[in-house]
């Protein structure tokens, strides 16, 4: 399959790069994976596509969602498929409730398991931190960008959820300074990266969205807003999250960037956008400390 990839970043090469594995009945699980944070020898890590699983129908086939009317058992089985590229297994994911704030909660082997073979015990969770080795994060998208962070320093890791309200509340800070509280961790040592999900090309916001971002990012809103002049603003996210990430004491070079966008690869990856208002999946994000 091709994959449009955003042109501005093509003299550096593929950020993500598609890595299939391989699933128990020999078909393959394709995810998209940067190459940089593997070479840490920390972590483990990808995104999920919308290939490589067993559903069926509108949920075809990698659909991690068990509240949508999909099969739970054929959920499950996409879970253990997800865990096993991991090198673990369901028990040890342990998965976000996603609202669009920015709490943020660290995570121990006491919640393994939760959100996939048992109940969660949050309703209102965007991101999840953890110095537990073999304990894997689990984070939701279609659109909506993930974040994920590894210290190698302090062997801890954070993921979370940064949809337009997320990014405007800068839960890419929040989620930094949750580490720095029960880690120690400090910015410039954490590698950051900022997942597929929409670019601004085809993130068309309303002016109140605009003015949100406009109040938040004072000074920077050439850097994260077009104005088409219709009462709309073309929106980047990708920007907006990765100068969060520059003002808490990231270094520029520790922070990976996405060359995909979702709503440009819909064959590939699920995106709101692309599916205008049609039923659709997520993808996942996974994040282990090895
Ligand atoms: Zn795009």
């Amino acid at each position: 399959m091709e994959i449009i990839r955003k042109g501005q970043r093509q003299d550096q090469g593929p950020v993500l790069e598609l890595k299939e594995y391989c699933n128990e009945d020999g078909s393959t699980l394709p995810v998209l994976q940067f190459p940089v944070l593997e070479e840490t020898g920390i972590v483990r890590h990808f995104f999920t596509t919308r290939l490589g699983g067993v559903s069926e129908g509108e949920f075809r086939s990698m659909n991690l969602s068990f509240t949508r009317g999909d099969d739970p058992a054929k959920v499950h089985r996409n879970y253990q498929r997800v865990a096993a590229a991991l090198g673990t297994d369901e028990a040890h994911l342990v998965l976000t409730y996603q609202v669009h704030h920015t709490n943020v909660r660290r995570v121990t082997m006491a919640d393994a398991g939760k959100g996939t073979i048992r109940e969660r015990d949050w309703n209102d969770l965007d991101g999840l931190v953890t110095n537990e080795r073999g304990l894997a994060l689990g984070t939701f998208f279609a659109d909506c960008v993930p974040l994920m962070f590894v210290d190698p320093r302090h062997q801890a890791i954070g993921a979370c959820h940064s949809g337009w309200r997320g990014t405007v509340k800068r839960i890419g800070r929040v989620t930094l300074r949750k580490m720095r509280e029960e880690f120690d961790t400090d910015p410039a040592d954490v590698i950051c990266a900022i997942g597929p999900s929409i670019c601004q090309d085809c993130y068309e916001v309303s002016a109140d969205v605009a003015e949100e971002f406009i109040r938040a990012f004072p000074g920077r809103e050439d850097s994260i807003l077009i104005d088409e002049h219709n009462g709309h603003y073309l929106l980047d996210l990708w920007e907006a999250c990765r100068i969060t990430l520059l003002e808490e004491g990231v270094p520029e070079g520790n922070i990976l960037m996405t060359d995909i966008c979702t709503c440009e690869n819909p064959e590939l990856l699920f995106s709101h956008r692309a599916c205008k208002g049609a039923p659709h999946g997520n993808i996942g994000g996974f994040l282990m400390l090895r």
